[in-house]
C-alpha cells in the first residue's frame, strides 16, 4: 500500500470498515481499539466460530466483490445457524493484494447488508497485505444457557430433514464454469450468495436431537451426524427437495448428485424425535423437508453417490489449482 494516490491501511478501516452501531448492540468499546469490549446478555454462553475464504478456492477471484463479501460473512453466520445461534458480533481480517477502491466499497456492501439482516455488528479486524486475497471471519453469537443444536444427538428412529432446497450451489458453480455470470441465474446466486438459515437454527433449537449446516454435501455431512451419534441413516432420494431449475440444467440424475455431493448450499440438516415432526413444520413456517430417518444400522442406504470424486471434478480441471472448490483444503 505504497502508492501515494491510494488510501493506506487507517484510511482503508475508516472509509469502508468502520460503521457506527446501534447502541444497543452490546459494544461497550468498538473498532479503534486494540481489542472490543463486548457485553454479552447475561446467562448466554457464546457461540464462537471462524472461518477463511480464499480466492480461487472458496470462491472466484472475479466473482463480484459485493458477492465475496456477502458470502465470506454468510458462510460464518451458516455456522452459528447450525447451533441455533443469534449472531451478535464478528471480526474481520482481510488481507488484500491490491488497494481496489470501487472492489473495496462493493465487498464491504455486501458484507453490510447481510450483516444488518442478522443484526451482527463488525467490532474489529485486521488488514494486511499479501500475495492472495483472502478473508478470515470470527463471529461470535448467543445461545441460553443448556439450549443448542449439536451434532452428537441423534436416535435410531428420529427423523432426517433439511430446511431447503439443495444442490443448487453446485448447480450454480458448474454454471459459472461453463462462463454464466447473469445475476439473474438463479443457481449461481445460490452458489454466490448462500442465505445462511440462522432463523430456522433459532426456531428448531428446542425441537431437534441433533443437526448441522450443509456446507460439504448431504452425505458427507449426515456422516458427520452418523458418527457423532453411533448411528446409520435411510434417506428416500424421492423425498429430497432440488433447488429449483436444477433438473432442467443438469437432468434429474446429475441434478439428484448434486444434493447429495456437492457443497455450499448451508440449509440445516436437522434429526428429530417424530413427535416434534408437526411443531418444527410449524416453526418454520412449512419449510420442513423428511428425507429419511435414523438407524441403529451404520452406514447410509437408500441413496449412493455414483462416483465418490464426483463432487470434486473441478480439482482436478486445473493443474493450478485455481479452480475453486467450494470447501477450501483444510489440514
Ligand atoms: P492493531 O495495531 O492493534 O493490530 P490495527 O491498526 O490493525 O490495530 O487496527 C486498528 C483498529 O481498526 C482496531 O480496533 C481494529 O480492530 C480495527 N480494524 C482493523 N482492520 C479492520 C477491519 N478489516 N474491519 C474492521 N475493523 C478493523
Ligand atoms: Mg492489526
Amino acid at each position: 500500500m505504497s502508492d501515494p494516490c491510494l488510501p493506506g491501511e487507517f484510511e482503508i478501516i475508516r472509509r469502508y470498515f468502520m460503521q457506527r452501531q446501534r447502541d444497543d448492540a452490546g459494544i461497550v468499546l468498538g473498532q479503534g481499539d486494540d481489542c472490543a469490549l463486548l457485553s454479552p446478555t447475561p446467562g448466554c454462553r457464546l457461540a464462537v466460530s471462524v472461518d477463511t475464504s480464499l480466492a480461487d478456492v472458496h470462491f472466484p477471484l472475479e466473482a463480484p466483490a459485493e458477492a465475496i463479501g456477502h458470502r465470506a460473512l454468510a458462510v460464518n453466520l451458516s455456522d452459528l445457524a447450525a447451533m441455533g445461534a443469534r449472531p451478535r458480533w464478528f471480526v474481520l481480517a482481510l488481507t488484500l493484494a491490491e488497494v481496489d477502491e470501487s472492489w473495496l466499497a462493493d465487498f464491504a456492501h455486501g458484507l453490510y447488508s447481510l450483516a444488518r439482516q442478522h443484526d451482527i455488528a463488525l467490532v474489529g479486524g485486521d488488514i494486511t497485505r499479501g500475495r492472495e486475497l483472502s478473508m478470515t471471519i470470527t463471529v461470535h453469537g448467543e445461545l441460553p444457557a443448556e439450549a443448542g443444536i449439536t451434532r452428537c444427538g441423534a436416535r435410531p428412529g428420529d427423523l432426517l430433514a433439511v430446511t431447503g432446497a439443495l444442490g443448487g450451489a453446485h448447480g450454480g458453480l458448474r454454471a459459472w464454469f461453463d462462463g454464466e455470470r447473469s445475476a439473474d441465474n438463479p443457481l449461481l446466486d445460490a452458489y454466490l450468495r448462500p442465505r445462511p438459515r440462522v432463523d430456522a437454527g433459532i426456531a428448531l433449537r428446542d425441537l431437534v436431537s441433533a443437526g448441522l449446516d450443509i456446507s460439504d454435501g448431504l452425505l458427507a455431512d449426515l456422516r458427520h451426524l452418523c458418527d457423532g451419534a453411533g448411528t446409520g441413516a435411510r434417506l428416500d432420494a424421492e423425498a429430497i427437495p432440488l433447488a429449483p431449475g436444477l433438473v432442467a440444467a443438469l437432468g434429474a440424475d446429475q441434478a439428484l448428485q448434486a444434493a447429495l455431493g456437492g457443497g455450499d448450499d448451508y440449509q440445516l440438516l436437522v434429526a428429530l424425535p417424530p413427535q416434534n415432526e408437526a411443531a418444527a413444520r410449524r416453526a418454520l413456517g412449512g419449510a420442513l423437508h423428511v428425507i429419511g430417518h435414523v438407524t441403529s444400522e451404520p452406514g447410509i442406504q437408500g441413496v449412493s453417490l455414483k462416483s465418490p470424486g464426483w463432487q470434486h471434478f473441478y480439482n482436478s480441471a486445473s493443474g493450478s489449482g485455481a479452480a475453486p472448490n467450494g470447501h477450501g483444503e483444510h489440514p
